[in-house]
């Protein structure tokens, strides 16, 4: 038995079961991902860490003492602060940095049995859909088309860690999403991933993007793994003043749920000018396996959907441009060794250390807050921000969830990607919304283009309410029979 085939549930019952031990599991996926260097999914492999911790998950599992993740093989976006093990957030400009703390997400998995195999490339600070930005080069997704020998893009921002789920090199990863940096490399690898509300997952420890957006999660190969993994990530932490205190529910628990009667909407103003003719027709699939489930169709309105991307776009980069002042060559991480001045030190040090889009994001965001200019841009984003959660409070009395696609198109291949930034931006029009209006959602795999890579549906729900993105998703995937249609392709080419 090929141990990586295994979702995260199949395989915690399998270790409870003793048909294999931690030890088995890890080792399989540590050979899976020396077999799979082209992906380049892992900026740091910590493969004797792994080898420790399996034995510790085995000599708990033998006492009869098994947490809730014991013995599973995860990966960790190099956003998260771990311990004694380099963190780069896809930078040069963090150099060699090695956290003397752990990031309480990291931790709650350790915490429980979960076994950590290295940390997952991304666009450097999480700016990005494709992972072309991170500083360690290009991540492969393992999807491929049959009879080119092009390569495709994970997209990003948290592109190593979808790529590791989709390769079967993790079963299960954490990931964050910022504007849509979960959920669109979801589906452009064919996976699940869930962007819970915001505060429902501590900060603590994860590098700062973007604070009143960035928010983590995890992917995984299923529905039920999404759940499993949140409900040990999530929880309140009084180290991090935006986490909230709420108890986690079992989220597990919300699959297989019927959904009759449920009130599903769709948005109209996600009929996107440019939406991929394929995604438009999974959107209308999705709808029939829904109403079919015995939920209602209800069409809603979110009308300021068009100011989302601007809005972003001014928010995000502000915040971000506050945040990486941090990283001046003093402190901590990379230093340029030309300096002759204090003023050279910092302006060499991070002209050397960040990349292209980094420096785009902190030039827009220092003009929006700049004096004189902070009302026009900044303040007025705010104000649009309002309205944007308004327009889903609204809709939010109409219905219980909203279906929609995560992403306009499928991955695109590498040297195919769009040229203008603001292209590669509209990769994120049908996620960014959530992260303005603090919302959870999540894209759960449910069809295949033409061409044979994967496509995505979203589910949103109002604060708090993850349980019914579950709930939903497990329908979504199990109409979809995702796992079918790939060996459909498999059979066919
Ligand atoms: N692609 C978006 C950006 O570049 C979102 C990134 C994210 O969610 N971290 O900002």
């Amino acid at each position: 038995m090929d141990l990586t085939k295994l979702t995260l549930s199949e395989a915690l019952a399998g270790l409870k079961a003793k048909k294999f031990s931690a030890t088995e599991l890890t080792q399989s996926h540590i050979k899976r991902i020396e077999a799979s260097k082209h992906l380049n999914a892992f900026i740091t492999e910590t493969p004797d860490l792994a080898l420790s911790s399996a034995e510790n998950s085995d000599n708990r599992i033998a006492r009869g003492e098994m947490l809730p993740l014991d013995g599973i093989p995860l990966a960790i976006k190099d956003l998260f602060c771990t311990q004694g093990i380099k963190t780069t957030a896809g930078s040069h400009i963090l150099g060699n940095f090695v956290p003397h703390y752990e990031s309480t997400v990291t931790s709650n998995l350790w915490k429980a049995g979960g076994i950590m195999l290295g940390k997952t490339s991304m666009d450097e600070f999480a700016m990005g859909s494709s992972n072309l930005t991170s500083a360690f080069g290009p991540v492969i997704n393992p999807w491929h088309v049959e009879g080119n020998d092009k390569k495709y893009v994970p997209g990003g921002s948290s592109g190593g860690s979808c790529a590791a789920i989709a390769g079967d090199l993790a079963l299960g990863a954490t990931a964050t999403d910022t504007g849509g940096s979960i959920r669109q490399p979801a589906s452009f690898c064919g996976i699940v991933g869930i962007k819970p509300t915001y505060g429902r997952c501590s900060r603590w420890g994860i590098v700062a993007f973007a604070s009143s957006l960035d928010q983590a999660g995890p992917v995984t190969k299923t529905v039920e793994d999404a759940a499993l993994m949140l409900e040990v990530m999530a929880g309140h932490d009084p180290k991090d003043a935006t986490s909230v205190n709420r108890p986690v529910p079992h989220y597990s628990k919300s699959i297989g749920q019927s959904i009759q009667g449920l009130k599903v909407g769709i948005p109209k103003e996600y009929r996107v000018d440019g939406m991929n003719k394929e995604v438009a027709a999974l959107w209308d699939k999705g709808i029939e396996w829904l109403k079919e489930s015995g939920a209602e169709i209800v069409d809603v309105s979110l009308p300021h959907t068009k100011y989302a991307l601007p809005t972003y776009y001014i928010i995000a980069p502000a915040e971000a441009s506050s945040n990486l002042a941090r990283y001046d060559g003093i402190r901590f991480g990379h230093r340029s060794s030309s300096a002759q001045s204090l003023d050279d030190l910092y302006e060499l040090t991070r002209s050397e250390g960040f990349g292209n889009e980094v420096k785009r994001r902190i030039l827009i965001g220092t003009y929006a807050l700049s004096a004189g200019y902070y009302e026009a841009y900044y303040i007025k984003a705010q104000k649009v921000r309002r309205l944007i959660t308004q327009d889903f409070e609204e809709a939010f009395k109409k219905v219980d969830v909203m279906l929609t696609p995560t992403v306009p198109s499928a991955a695109f291949a590498i040297g195919e990607e769009p040229k203008d930034p603001i292209s590669m931006y509209m990769m994120d029009v049908l996620t960014v919304t959530l992260n303005l209006a603090g919302l959870p959602g999540i894209s759960i795999p449910a069809g295949i283009n033409n061409e044979g890579l994967p496509l995505g549906l979203q589910l949103i729900s109002p604060a708090f309410e993850e349980e019914r993105l579950f709930k939903v998703g497990a329908v979504i995937e199990k109409a979809a029979d995702f796992s079918k249609q790939i060996e459909k392709l498999r059979k066919a080419s």
